[in-house]
């Protein structure tokens, strides 16, 4: 996506080699009209996986999968993040790494929620190593329910998380495919139709 590359080169700030830091339009401050566009794109690509629900988690990952739910008109919900639970008996909680905070937390989601059968778009902000994006698979699983593909907008492709999910055989749609990053440059992985 164009313009999603050229936000990210105008805007983004990296942070060390592995980092990439967006908040003025998608972690923090939100850019309406470009979450818009990304939410058109994932429905115009996954528009033949007869999507019943999107799922993300929170908060980052809402604002593009609210836009992409908006288009596909199906729901939209988030796995929480939470600390030491409880009462999990109406919950589906998997334990996930997360690569920013270098901590594992608990994301949850409401048993009454996902059903079995229903097939889920899953939606996230980055793709670093996987560990979202397989504890949201889980959760779909441990539902009963179909994992119909996974969008994201930016994968750092030199991580391994797109690997493994494509490895998966999840198909994996990524909106920016970064190849490298430094403080003085940001190499894109070239997709069609760009
Ligand atoms: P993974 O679980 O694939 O290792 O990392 C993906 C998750 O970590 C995303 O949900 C995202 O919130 C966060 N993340 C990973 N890499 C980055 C990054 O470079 N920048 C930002 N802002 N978030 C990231």
């Amino acid at each position: 996506m164009r313009e999603l590359h050229d936000k990210i080169r105008n805007e983004g700030i990296v942070l060390g080699e592995h980092v990439l830091k967006v908040d003025t339009f998608l972690n923090h401050q939100i850019d309406p009209e470009l979450m818009m566009k990304i939410g058109q794109q994932f429905a115009d690509r996954f528009a033949d996986a007869a999507v019943d629900k999107v799922l993300t988690l929170e908060s980052s990952g809402i604002a593009p999968a609210l836009m992409t739910a908006l288009v596909l008109r199906t729901p939209l919900l988030f796995a929480r993040k939470q600390k030491s639970l409880t009462l999990t008996d109406n919950l589906f909680v998997e334990s996930v790494y997360s690569f920013t905070k270098q901590q594992k937390s608990d994301v949850t989601v409401s048993r009454k929620f996902l059903s079995p059968g229903e097939k889920v778009l899953i939606i996230d902000d980055f793709l670093a190593h996987g560990e979202a994006a397989f504890g949201m698979v889980r959760i779909v699983k441990a539902a009963g329910a179909e994992v119909a593909g996974i969008g994201i907008v930016i994968e750092k492709s030199f991580q391994d998380g797109g690997r493994k999910l494509r490895e998966a055989g999840f198909r994996v749609e990524s909106l920016a495919r970064i190849a490298s990053l430094s403080a003085e440059r940001i190499e894109f992985i070239q997709q069609a139709g760009m």
